[in-house]
């Protein structure tokens, strides 16, 4: 295991990424949305999280920038982070079918909304952000840069502690009692614990 070789794999979890986002994100578009939480507020939050899952770690990859901040590669580390991609890329894959023409990049409700509760949502709420915090865990471990590889931590750690419970309260104005049963059987995105 080399640096170039952690950063390669990182591209290439992140094109399998966007490959698996492609049709659900075709799909959505056809799907009219019907109320939507958006505004300023989420639009800096998504900035947050592109510019420390995408951005920090694009740049450092092609340009090797910050040169500074980089420490020697331990490849332990380097194999767990293989291991937290791919669980991570499972994970999207999963909530994206299971979610289905619910799925939005933001906070919206869409024509025909409805509430999902089974598949991997039936062991968390957030499964498609457990997988962003996989993704973001996967990336710390990989890319041997102080910088560059807690950046995603930190982008989507904004967007998350600034969504979530929004996004809950959202789907209670929604789902009523239905969504507040759920919530009672079910952790945010650690099964049990949170
Ligand atoms: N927070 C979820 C979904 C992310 S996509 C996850 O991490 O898996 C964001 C959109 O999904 C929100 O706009 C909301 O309308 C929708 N959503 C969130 N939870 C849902 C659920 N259990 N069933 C249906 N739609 C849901």
């Amino acid at each position: 295991m080399t640096p170039t070789i952690a950063k390669i794999i990182w591209l290439a979890c992140g094109l399998s990424w966007f490959v698996l986002r492609f049709q659900p994100r075709q799909h959505s578009r056809m799907t009219p949305v019907r109320f939507s939480g958006r505004g300023p507020r989420e639009f800096a939050l998504l900035a947050g999280s592109l510019t420390g899952l995408g951005i920090v770690p694009f740049v450092y990859v092609v340009a090797h920038f910050p040169r500074f901040a980089d420490y020697p590669l331990i490849p332990t580390l380097s194999y767990l982070g293989i291991a937290v991609e791919l669980s991570c890329l499972w994970l999207f894959y999963r909530s994206h079918r299971d979610l289905g023409h619910n799925w939005s990049v933001s906070l919206d409700l869409r024509e025909r909304h409805t509430l999902v509760t089974t598949g991997v949502y039936a062991l968390v709420r957030h499964p498609m952000y457990a997988g962003f915090w996989l993704m973001a865990l996967g990336q710390a471990l990989l890319l041997p840069n102080w910088v560059a590889g807690p950046a995603g931590l930190i982008g989507f750690g904004v967007l998350f502690f600034g969504r979530v419970a929004r996004e809950e309260a959202m789907m209670i104005s929604a789902f009523g009692d239905e969504y507040r049963a759920y919530m009672r059987r079910t952790a945010r995105v650690v099964p049990w614990l949170y």
